[in-house]
């Protein structure tokens, strides 16, 4: 595969071609398609296999449609991570792709100043990076609305819920998880790298 299988647009391409890829990473050759395609899934693959790309990119492609269709407020693409680093690293490269468009990426996490993240989540974003925790505080306090959300993305969830459900399930936690994604996610592809 190369990445004009993919079919993504000239703007986008020209943010591709600048980070000098060469090729597609296998995640992204069997990744982007489906996520393209509106499926569900669940993408097994390691960090450094350009695993954040795979749905940063399909994530572009949906905002872009998305807007066409519907105006309205809150972001239209969540992306959920389980530690601040991440948070800022996805957000990074949002904003590096993003730039085809002109979408705008907030990142929400703990530690960061609540007012602040409050304040760059009403100016508007198409897409909001964020720790579970935070994001349930700016939704609690109305800082952000969820409902044009149409792209979620649970980033290394398995560590998510490793940290906030270790307590609880330890043992049986792995089984937790599945069930989780088997109830959210409907008729998802699993993609193992
Ligand atoms: P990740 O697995 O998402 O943490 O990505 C690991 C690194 O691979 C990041 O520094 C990306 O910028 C880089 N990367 C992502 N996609 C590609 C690609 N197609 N070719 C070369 N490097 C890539």
């Amino acid at each position: 595969t190369s990445f004009a299988h993919f079919g993504f647009d000239e703007q986008l391409m020209h943010q591709i071609r600048k980070s000098e890829y060469t090729q597609p990473t296998p995640i992204q050759c069997q990744g982007v398609p489906i996520a393209l395609s509106g499926r569900d899934m669940i993408g097994i693959a390691k960090t450094g296999s350009g695993k954040t790309a795979a749905f940063i990119w399909p994530m572009l492609v949906h905002i872009m449609d998305q807007k066409e269709l519907e105006a309205g407020e809150g972001p239209i693409a969540v992306i959920v991570c389980p530690t601040r680093e991440l948070c800022q690293q996805i957000h990074a490269e949002c904003k590096r792709f993003g730039k085809a468009y002109s979408l705008r990426s907030v990142a929400v996490y703990g530690g960061g100043s609540m007012w602040e993240q409050a304040k760059a989540l009403q100016e508007g974003a198409e897409i909001v990076v964020c720790t579970p925790g935070r994001l349930i505080d700016h939704v609690k306090k109305k800082a952000t609305s969820l409902q044009r959300v149409t792209y979620l993305v649970f980033d290394e969830a398995d560590r998510m819920f490793d940290m906030g459900f270790a307590l609880l399930f330890s043992a049986t936690f792995r089984k937790k998880i599945e069930r989780l994604a088997r109830d959210i996610l409907v008729d998802p592809i699993r993609v193992v790298q």
